[in-house]
């Protein structure tokens, strides 16, 4: 991740700003979220830096999960697997307004 979205008129897009999302290793979505921020800002339609906030808080939540995802076991993995094909794994990957992921994130950071 990048620490300075813009420096001077070099704006950081795509994986120079940083989008790769740690847990799943997601990001050609927030790289093209970044390059139409970045457009925006050009064309003075908005600030980079503000616009590209949300990408920022959303790696920072995928971080957590990653660390998370780092301690666990081989048997803690087979068990997360063997979830996913249940009422989880369909709550999981149903479409929703709620990001699943984000609430996650935010009840794992204690024990972290
Ligand atoms: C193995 C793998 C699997 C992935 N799977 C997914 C997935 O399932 N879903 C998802 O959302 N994301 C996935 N990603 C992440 C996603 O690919 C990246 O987040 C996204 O492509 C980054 O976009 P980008 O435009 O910043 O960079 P890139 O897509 O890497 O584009 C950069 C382009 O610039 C070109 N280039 C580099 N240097 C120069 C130069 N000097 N002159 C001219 N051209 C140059 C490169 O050839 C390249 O075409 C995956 C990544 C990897 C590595």
């Amino acid at each position: 991740m990048c620490k300075e979205p813009r420096i001077g008129n070099t704006f950081f897009t795509g994986n120079c700003f940083g989008t790769i999302m740690p847990f799943l290793g997601f990001g050609q979505f927030d790289s093209i979220l970044t390059g139409i921020y970045a457009a925006e800002d050009l064309s003075g339609n908005g600030s980079y830096p503000i616009l590209t906030k949300s990408i920022r808080k959303s790696y920072e939540r995928s971080l957590t999960l990653r660390r998370a995802m780092e301690k666990l076991s081989n048997n803690s993995y087979d068990l997360l697997v063997k979830q996913l094909n249940g009422p989880i794994g369909k709550r999981l990957f149903k479409p929703s307004r709620r990001d699943p992921l984000k609430i996650a994130s935010y009840l794992i950071r204690p024990f972290l």
